[in-house]
């Protein structure tokens, strides 16, 4: 991918692609996510495009959550678990560094594989068309994830990055993280690395609440914590345009 991600994801207002976030996903995109969700994710060539995008883009990453919940009556187990092992990678990619930090943190923020909703292999085309209507009728209700999101909204509100929100919280998003650290000021690095943990922790709580032995003993917080990866990773944009 692109060196300077944040201007080739075209984030800025100006080159569409918030209009695109806005747009109702596509049966096409509906499918893919169900397909996915199914199983297909576990797959070791979908692990590894999802680990070097940083899961999906911020479009599909919130578009995976609603179809997940909405499929599974508010489970999102695939998603937790692909969040759970991209926070691993985050909290590696913000280490401390004796020489060079801030280069070579942004360096190792940036993602080397584009969507894989975005850019599908065209192997799994057929697979996903097969994909049956009715599950891409169940696939479009919002309302499971909406509930999610205003039902935690406490708790993942103070996580949104300044920069996207343009307001003035110190905490950056992925994209916005690394651009502030190619230019000369303050990221407050401390801050963000414990954003970073802080996420890490309640993904990994929320990803084995699903286990038999820790049922049901994830909490508010670890649920916002889904929607805070998506956010950290991808960008603030659609979440909060999903709450309208
Ligand atoms: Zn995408
Ligand atoms: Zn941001």
């Amino acid at each position: 991918m692109a060196t300077d991600e944040l201007a080739h994801t075209g984030y800025l207002a100006h080159t569409g692609y918030v209009d695109r976030v806005r747009q109702p996903l596509a049966d096409r995109e509906i499918r893919h996510l169900a397909w996915l969700g199914a199983g297909a994710i576990d797959e070791p060539q979908a692990q590894v495009r999802l680990l070097g995008a940083w899961g999906m883009c911020q479009r599909h990453a919130l578009g995976f959550l609603a179809v997940e919940a909405s499929l599974n009556e508010g489970w999102m187990f695939r998603p937790a678990v692909v969040y759970d092992n991209v926070f691993d990678r985050a909290v590696r990619a913000l280490a401390a560094r004796r020489l060079f930090e801030r280069s070579r943190i942004a360096a190792s923020l940036q993602a080397e594989e584009p969507c894989l909703v975005c850019e599908p292999d065209d192997a799994h085309r057929a697979l996903v068309a097969a994909v049956p209507a009715e599950i891409v009728a169940r696939g479009r209700d919002l309302e499971p994830l909406r509930r999610l999101a205003l039902d935690t909204r406490a708790h993942w509100e103070p996580w949104i990055c300044g920069a996207c929100a343009r307001n003035d919280s110190l905490l950056r998003c992925r994209l916005h993280l690394a651009a502030d650290l190619r230019v000369p000021g303050d990221s407050g690095l401390a801050e963000q690395r414990r954003l970073v943990a802080q996420l890490s922790r309640h993904l990994r709580t929320y990803a084995r609440s699903f286990g038999w032995a820790n049922q049901g003993l994830d909490t508010p917080v670890d649920r916002a914590a889904l929607l805070g990866a998506v956010g950290w990773c991808g960008g603030w944009q659609a979440i909060r345009q999903l709450l309208g």
